[in-house]
């Protein structure tokens, strides 16, 4: 069993989900990759201890998180009977259904057939009695939105999870979904996009994303703030063995291009003479926007969460920077999530 460090809530800052009674780790640890049956057990605890260590109470999983799809819900639930039993009301658990998950007409997009069955057995995997937020994990167009939204009503409803959330929602499905939302009586606590300093479709548009969720009142967790790897110094001389972009999956190599690097470059020089690692900058950069509550990170190393979690050290950016940062922070093409936002 996990003796949680005495000092966890010591460092960590928490931030208040929107409008909600509910506060958030600034940084938080999703188990996408790292968490699959190939990837060693005792390297996922020693993460996910180090993060409760360090005062990150969220941990964001999904269905299909793996390989195989279901892998890391079972991995992590293994932790939790094991080695962090006594935590449960310390955590806030995530979990989400909308990509394929099993074969046939009802293991994949948004239909309450699909949204509840996979919720179900997320609680089988993981062995808890709830979810914390259970989200629609991308907008579904053969669905009615007052059929998926009308899923997680009863998710909550019925006591399965406590808050319910939507994740790559373009800025008009979330408009939509707030108002088919407020009809049916359902409270969106939280959206979930991608952004990053190489992928700011949040920012675009208007209203935007993040005008909307901020109007709204909903609290907004991006993900893959570090573009899965690539703002960190790890790309700058070539792919390391065992890398995510060595690995062929969703960090493709042609996202590597000389002019994308030359970004990534000039913004780790950014980062430097901010006395910060790429990394770190990525981070706060994220954070430098109050409407974005929760940066959340992907670790395959204890080292690797330390250090994007130091980027609380230093948050603040000058008017100086930030234009300098503008510069180099452009529209990378690395948007895999874009075609599942709105049709
Ligand atoms: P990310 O933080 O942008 O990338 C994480 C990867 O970057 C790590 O696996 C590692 O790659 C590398 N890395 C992390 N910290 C580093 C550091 N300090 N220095 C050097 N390299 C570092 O996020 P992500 O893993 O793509 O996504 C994070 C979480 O967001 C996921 O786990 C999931 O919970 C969530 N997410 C949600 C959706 C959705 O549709 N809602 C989609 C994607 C992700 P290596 O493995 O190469 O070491």
């Amino acid at each position: 069993m996990h003796l949680p460090a005495p000092e966890r809530y010591d460092s960590m800052t928490y931030r208040r989900c929107g409008a909600s009674g509910l506060d958030l780790p600034a940084i938080a640890l999703g188990l996408w990759q790292n968490f699959g049956d190939e990837d060693p057990y005792a390297t996922q605890l020693d993460i996910v201890r180090r993060a409760v260590d360090l005062g990150i109470t969220h941990i964001d999983l999904a269905n299909n998180y793996g390989p195989p799809p279901g892998a890391a819900e079972a991995s992590f639930g293994r932790m939790l009977r094991e080695d962090l039993a006594g935590l449960r009301d310390e955590l806030v658990v995530s979990t989400k259904a909308g990509y394929p998950m099993w074969p046939g007409p009802y293991g994949d997009g948004g239909s309450r057939k699909y949204l509840l069955a996979s919720l179900d057995a997320s609680l089988r995997r993981t062995g808890l009695d709830y979810v914390d937020i259970f989200y629609s994990h991308r907008f579904d167009p053969t669905t009615p939105l007052r059929e998926t939204l009308g899923a997680l009503r009863t998710a909550v409803e019925s006591g399965r999870a406590l808050y319910a959330g939507i994740s790559s929602y373009s800025a008009e499905r979330t408009l939509e979904a707030l108002a088919v939302a407020e009809e049916i009586g359902l409270d969106l606590l939280v959206h979930q996009p991608s952004y990053s300093m190489l992928n700011r479709w949040v920012e675009e548009g208007d209203p935007s994303l993040l005008d909307v969720v901020g109007r709204a009142g909903m609290g907004t967790v991006v993900f893959s703030p570090l573009a899965q790897g690539m703002l960190t110094d790890k790309y700058l001389d070539g792919v390391p063995e065992g890398s995510r972009a060595s690995r062929g999956g969703s960090l493709r190599q042609d996202f590597l291009s000389e002019s994308n690097l030359r970004h990534v470059r000039a913004l780790n020089e950014i980062a430097s003479a901010r006395g910060q690692s790429l990394a770190q900058m990525a981070v706060a950069w994220v954070l430098r926007d109050p409407r974005v509550t929760t940066a959340l990170v992907g670790a395959s190393s204890v080292a690797q969460l330390e250090n994007s979690v130091a980027a609380l050290d230093h948050l603040d950016f000058s008017e100086d920077e930030l234009t300098r940062i503008d510069e180099h922070a452009t529209d990378a093409g690395i948007n895999i999530w874009a075609p599942r936002s709105s049709s």
